[in-house]
């Protein structure tokens, strides 16, 4: 998709702080971190939401990924968060699919 944020972040037109990657995800750090790590987790291909994810066979490689994150990162022991948000109430702002990846410090109740 021409305008969407991480399309262009996938083409390499938007930088960012890539932390992993393969054929069909991209891992980058969050502009504004809530956690010592936050990284989301994209499909490179354009997919709206988590469902999307589901019916596309991505959610396997973006849950993967996630993993893979956790474990350069270093926080696969202490533990860490991964939220996909959907819709207003959830507080969603980029509609191309991503998973939060949080971690790195003892995590409240309160979400995302
Ligand atoms: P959402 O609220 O849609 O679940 O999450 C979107 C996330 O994307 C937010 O946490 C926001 O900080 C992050 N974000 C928005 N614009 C950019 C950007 O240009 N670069 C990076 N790295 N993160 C961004
Ligand atoms: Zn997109």
């Amino acid at each position: 998709m021409s305008d969407c944020l991480f399309c262009k972040i996938v083409a390499g037109e938007i930088p960012a702080t890539v932390v992993h990657e393969n054929a069909t995800t991209l891992a980058f750090r969050d502009i504004n971190p809530h956690a010592p790590v936050h990284v989301l987790v994209i499909p490179k291909e354009h997919v709206e939401d988590s469902a999307a994810l589901a019916e596309a066979g991505l959610a396997n490689d973006v849950l993967l990924a996630a993993a893979a994150v956790a474990a350069k990162e270093g926080i696969s022991e202490s533990g860490y968060r991964v939220t996909f948000n959907t819709g207003e109430d959830a507080g969603r702002t980029v509609f191309h699919a991503h998973a939060h990846v949080l971690g790195g410090t003892g995590l409240s109740l309160r979400l995302g």
